[in-house]
């Protein structure tokens, strides 16, 4: 047999099924076997000591690429992903839409050659617009967005809106990912804010309130349920969401559950000292450590199926430019989501083996890119992500690849590192610095399975 191209040696090897001792060979990009022999190899990496995790796939990234490349790009925000340890992601914008299945084609054609990691693309759900879901679904968009409230110029879908594309879904087989606030909610509590002349970052709490999720999540559930529709609610912003989600998945949905670390680490009343560079919705809720560990139990109990790092970033001066009420929404995630999954373990309130399923097989699995993306198994890409995981450092916005060159995590200090970054086999990233390859390929969503279109 001829040699193989890469072989991993002595690492613990991670899945959400457990860790062992293997030897990872990886041939032509792929896995080629996962266990204890040690084929010839061209080339060798001693992991002794390290663990070897599946590379994190994050569905829920916003690159702004193109639109607003001010604020970030394909190239910058996947640099910072694949020093952070991940290959996939999904990738959507609100300044410049995926519609039309033209859109699509034209977005993958501007992409190639922009990105250091395998990719898909969502679309956005327009109101009125079902019609579109089929073609663009077989067209292979990963997931049609949808907001239930006006946000970031992309029209809400009330709840009429919602079933008719729901419906829709259900009859083609696609997968959605609702962001959910009631319009009226937030509506009226905007009104009465602005009228007291409120321009302080606390109305953030206010505005965008607890109850207004609530509504718009239990609306849409429901709506989700009756129709024998799959989707995903979007970041989940504490547990009293969860366990709403959870009541209608028991009686069936087909529902999956994002989460983000902003909703673990960041408390409520941050907002009073940071401003817009807290102004992300749904807001942070946390207000006790408890508050944050029972996020963490829900994880890893499952309620919360996936994490997500909602990477939607601006720099400094862009949060800076107007009023609490004008700025961008949003926090840079990328560089850290990852990390701090790594720290999570390391405190105990995950296993590293939920970080596999969390970050990488369920997400991957929730938009039909499992088991190619998200796995180990053999046939698999071998996208990896090797980790020390007692290495300390302290995060800082000096080490933020991201064009928002800062991070809400600044100065808290994390276990846990990814080392190195393989996609396909080749390495993207080494000690946090990208190669910036560019060699990432657009992956089609389940309904385009037959391949990509370009
Ligand atoms: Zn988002």
């Amino acid at each position: 047999m001829p040699d193989i191209d890469l072989l991993v040696t002595g690492a613990t090897v991670v899945t959400p099924e457990g860790r062992r001792q293997a030897h990872v060979a990886v041939q032509d990009g792929l896995i080629h076997s996962v266990g204890p022999d040690r084929p010839p190899a061209r080339q060798t990496v001693d992991a002794s000591g390290l663990l070897l995790l599946p590379g994190g796939v994050d569905t829920h990234v916003h690159l702004m690429d193109p639109g607003s490349t001010e604020r970030e790009d394909f190239p910058t925000g996947t640099a910072a992903a694949t020093a952070a340890g991940v290959t996939t992601i999904v990738e959507h914008s609100h300044g410049q839409p995926v519609r039309t299945v033209d859109d699509l084609r034209d977005k993958i054609d501007y992409l190639r050659g922009r990105s250091n990691v395998d990719f898909g693309l969502a679309a956005h759900a327009w109101p009125g617009a079902a019609d579109q879901v089929t073609p663009l679904w077989r067209a292979g968009v990963a997931f049609f967005k949808l907001f239930t409230c006006t946000t970031h110029g992309v029209p809400g879908h009330d709840a009429a809106a919602l079933k008719a594309h729901l419906q829709q879904t259900a009859r083609t087989g696609a997968v959605s990912l609702m962001h959910c606030e009631d319009e009226s909610l937030t509506g009226a509590a905007e009104e009465e804010l602005r009228a007291q002349g409120r321009v302080d970052a606390g109305i953030l709490l206010d505005w965008r309130n607890r109850e207004a999720e609530l509504v718009a999540v239990a609306v849409a559930a429901l709506l989700v349920r009756r129709a024998g529709a799959r989707a995903t609610i979007a970041h989940v912003s504490s547990p009293e969401v969860a366990e709403y989600v959870s009541a209608e998945r028991a009686r069936g949905a087909q529902i999956a559950v994002e989460s983000c670390p902003q909703y673990f680490l960041l408390r409520e009343d941050e907002v009073h000292e940071h401003g817009a560079l807290r102004k992300f919705t749904p807001p942070a809720r946390a207000r006790i450590d408890d508050d944050e560990l029972r996020m963490w139990q829900l994880l890893r109990a499952g309620l919360l199926t996936h994490m997500s790092s909602d990477h939607a970033p601006s720099t400094r001066e862009q949060k800076r430019a107007g009023d609490i009420w004008n700025v961008h929404f949003g926090l840079p995630g990328l560089d850290s989501t990852f990390a701090i999954l790594l720290d999570a373990a390391a405190r105990g309130h995950l296993a590293y083996e939920d970080v596999a399923r969390v970050y990488s097989e369920a997400p991957a699995r929730a938009y039909g890119l499992w088991p190619r993306k998200g796995s180990m198994l053999p046939g698999a890409d071998a996208d990896l992500a090797l980790v020390d995981p007692t290495a300390q450092r302290t995060l800082r916005d000096a080490d933020v690849i991201s064009k928002a060159g800062w991070t809400p995590y600044a100065g808290r200090t994390v276990t846990g590192q990814v080392v190195r970054t393989f996609l396909r086999g080749e390495l993207v990233a080494e000690n946090s610095v990208p190669t910036d390859g560019r060699t990432g390929r657009f992956r089609p969503g389940a309904g385009g399975a037959a391949g990509p279109i370009s």
